[in-house]
């Protein structure tokens, strides 16, 4: 299963369902399948898909596809909606294979919701969680603070000096859970959090 917006770990997928069963829309077997809910699909009503699954290749197919809460807006099958306050007004016009290639990608597990970020007017791509540990395994001069703040918007980089209990220089761990992405144009990594 290989994703051109999604590289994180499979855990982080969201409503993959752990073992094999049979595709309810091709009726194929497969390791690779998704709970219907909530999902855009026209295959089957609102109320039918909460016990249906559909497999990877139909969802890489568009026989059911996600929605996703972006910086750009809110992607559905009409394309971008701004609804939250984190949405643009007037996002850029972004090319509507860019916009199906997202909405056949899989939602990422968050505690709240997903924000997915963009960058190089396109949707950035998901590598996975990171600790403090990561951010200074992963910093050039293992300054993972300041790596930190580099990826981290405004509203969002409190986190960091948040964290430290008081009396603690070296942050380990934290209660939250950041979501890194990386811009596949320039390679930009930009991350979030599971706001309160
Ligand atoms: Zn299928
Ligand atoms: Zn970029």
């Amino acid at each position: 299963m290989e994703f051109r917006y999604f590289k994180g770990p499979k855990e982080d997928m969201s409503q993959l369902i752990i073992g094999t069963h049979i595709c309810s829309i091709c009726n194929k077997e497969s390791n690779e399948c998704f709970s219907l809910e909530y999902t855009l699909t026209d295959k089957f009503s609102q109320e039918e898909t909460a016990d249906k699954v559909g497999c990877s290749d139909c969802l890489k197919k568009g026989e059911f596809e996600f929605w996703h809460d972006t910086e750009y807006g809110m992607l559905d099958e009409n394309g971008l909606k701004k609804v939250y306050k984190h949405n643009m007004a007037n996002p850029p016009s972004v090319d509507n294979k860019i916009l199906v290639e997202l909405r056949r990608t899989p939602q990422i597990v968050t505690w709240q919701q997903e924000l997915w970020l963009t960058h190089c007017n396109d949707f950035m791509v998901y590598k996975g969680t990171w600790t403090p540990e990561d951010f200074n395994k992963y910093s050039k001069n293992s300054d993972g603070r300041q790596l930190f703040l580099e990826m981290t918007d405004d509203e969002w980089n409190h986190l960091w000096d948040e964290s430290l209990e008081e009396g603690e220089v070296e942050l380990k761990e934290w209660y939250a859970t950041y979501y890194v992405f990386e811009c596949s144009h320039c390679g930009k990594l930009r991350g979030n959090w599971d706001c309160d």
